[in-house]
């Protein structure tokens, strides 16, 4: 059965793997892209077996999740990332676990109480800007007018954190050109950041 399952995950990777590699190679062959597998609700084995076939980021939503994996994987020298809404009193333990990037700062308020905690711990966090491209009511973030100026504001007043870049998922709808459209507006902003040093746009 093992074995199966290692082939269904192959034959997926490959497939994300070569998709991925079209899509670079039509903006440039310089263009550098990774890939983070998002563990969420898959079962903790099949994170090792992705590993074994030569996949090494991983994400998860839950810091309680990120954890328990995180420990279970130890020998593994994976890369972990932080990819869903921080609760703020889950604050410590996610800098206790200091992820590889959180991607998920959604508001002032949080990157202040971050900041802060950090500052306790005089760590750093690498972070990225969510950007709510399309305006959703289910989804935190900046909008796409205010992420420019929200972007240098927490560079400036939370020194602890380093913002990396933005993150966006795309609008949850049918309607192809909606969602593209969330796509384009989050990278025009993100071409507007890379002047004050922003170097990654994370993409869903
Ligand atoms: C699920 C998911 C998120 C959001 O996680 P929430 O817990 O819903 O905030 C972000 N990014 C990716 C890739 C996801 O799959």
């Amino acid at each position: 059965m093992a074995t199966v399952e290692k082939e269904r995950l192959r034959t997926n990777l490959d497939k994300v793997l070569w998709k991925l590699e079209e899509a670079r190679i039509s903006v440039s062959e310089h263009h550098i892209v990774k890939l983070v597998g998002v563990g969420k609700y898959t079962d903790v084995e099949n994170i090792a077996t992705l590993y074994a076939l030569g996949q090494r980021a991983f994400g998860e939503n839950q810091v309680q999740q990120l954890e328990s994996r995180m420990k279970e994987l130890e020998d593994l020298p994976l890369e972990w990332h932080m990819i869903g809404s921080l609760q703020k009193n889950k604050i410590n333990k996610l800098i206790e676990l200091h992820p590889a990037l959180m991607h998920s700062l959604d508001s002032i308020e949080l990157a202040t109480e971050l900041n802060k905690k950090l500052l306790v711990k005089d760590r750093k966090m690498n972070s990225l800007l969510q950007i709510n491209a399309a305006a959703e009511d289910s989804k935190s973030g900046f909008c796409t007018d205010q992420a420019f100026d929200m972007y240098q504001q927490i560079s400036e007043t939370c020194p602890q954190i380093n913002l990396k870049g933005i993150m966006t998922i795309g609008a949850h709808t049918e309607d192809t050109k909606v969602v593209q459209k969330s796509f384009e507006d989050t990278r025009a902003v993100f071409e507007r950041l890379e002047k004050s040093g922003a170097t990654i746009c994370s993409m869903v």
